[in-house]
């Protein structure tokens, strides 16, 4: 367990007991802590999109189920997209592309963190595909994106290839629409609005009482 913890590089503090759901009604608890236990989607290699505004807890919620899939005997491996993007790009360069895509296989979920920022010069070549592609149906993908697939034209290099790729991600996927609001913005609001509770959450008194 310690091992499989330190290899996924989660980031520290982001457990699904620190998430407040009810910050984030639309989100099903239940659900997530299904997903959490991992046992038939990732035995599947089936993948899990998180889609929302920033600031409305996607990565805190990946990190949470990332954590909590380690702790079930999982092996799990949490990176910027960016990074991983970087890294694949690197190895293609030394003709290695498909032994790290390979290499990656030994995690059972890969949770790659904002999708969105993947640069164009980045998109230019095709690692992300082939990532996907080899691990379609066998291996699991957990992706959080800012926009649901209609940007993702950004981040391949053609729009053949984006619909491939998502046809691929979605085929056997539980799509999370994380439609809340920034919830940084909120607490910050919150502070501002100083002790007591916000107007809308106030009990209301009624002559009776
Ligand atoms: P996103 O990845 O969607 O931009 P983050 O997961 O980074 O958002 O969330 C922004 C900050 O707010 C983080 O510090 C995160 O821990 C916190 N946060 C967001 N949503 C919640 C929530 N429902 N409960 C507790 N903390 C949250
Ligand atoms: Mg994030």
């Amino acid at each position: 367990m310690e091992r499989h913890l330190g290899e996924a590089r989660l980031p520290p503090g982001k457990t699904l007991d620190g998430f407040d759901f009810e910050a984030a009604p639309v989100i099903s608890k239940a659900q997530v802590m299904a997903l959490a236990a991992g046992d038939a989607w990732l035995a599947q290699g089936a993948n899990l999109l998180l889609f929302g505004p920033p600031g409305g807890g996607k990565s805190h919620l990946a990190a949470g189920i990332g954590l909590a899939l380690v702790e079930n005997g999982w092996r799990v491996l949490f990176t910027r997209t960016t990074d991983l993007v970087q890294r694949l790009q690197l190895a293609r360069r030394e003709l290695g592309l498909e032994a790290a895509i390979a290499k990656l296989d030994r995690f059972d979920l890969l949770i790659l963190d904002d999708l969105a920022y993947v640069t164009k010069d980045q998109a230019e070549t095709s690692v992300l595909f082939e990532l996907i592609s080899a691990r379609y149906e066998r291996r699991s993908m957990l992706i959080t994106a800012n926009q649901p697939f209609g940007e993702w034209n950004k981040i391949f290099p053609d729009p053949a290839m984006t619909l491939a790729a998502v046809d691929r991600l979605v085929h056997h996927a539980t799509i999370i629409e994380m439609n809340v609001e920034s919830y940084r913005r909120r607490v910050a609001m919150e502070r501002k609005r100083g002790p007591g509770r916000p107007p809308i959450r106030a009990t209301i008194k009624t002559a009776a009482e």
